[in-house]
């Protein structure tokens, strides 16, 4: 802890990209935590280079089945839908309860049919 790192400061070695294409990996301007950048850190590859290996195919191929999934749910018909706390959204037009969209919590409409509500 308290003995100083042999080297004085740390120098920026070019990283080179990680497809084996022999070109340097650019810096990163931002964070994103999510693909492994750290601002003023090299990038693992250069833009699109990570579709040159299996693992960045593959990933892009996941990516592209979960939006597609989320799409289709959200567009499927019945008028359910999970509001962002996670409660079920059910269409019902002209509910005293519903929201701009016509959307009434689940829970809400169940608990009225329980307690006999018209
Ligand atoms: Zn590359």
């Amino acid at each position: 802890m308290s003995t100083p790192a042999p080297q004085g400061r740390v120098t920026q070695l070019p990283a080179l990209c990680l497809c084996g294409c022999g070109q340097p990996a650019p810096i990163s301007t931002e964070t994103r935590a999510a693909r492994g950048q750290i601002k003023g850190q090299p990038a693992r590859f250069r833009r699109g280079h990570n579709m040159r290996t299996p693992e960045g195919r593959a990933a892009m191929a996941a990516r592209g089945r979960a939006f597609r999934a989320r799409a289709s749910s959200s567009a499927r018909p019945g008028g359910r839908k999970i509001d962002r706390e996670g409660y079920v959204l059910v269409k019902a037009p002209g509910h005293p309860l519903a929201d701009c969209q016509s959307y009434v919590r689940e829970h809400r409409l169940a608990m009225e049919r329980h307690l006999g509500r018209p």
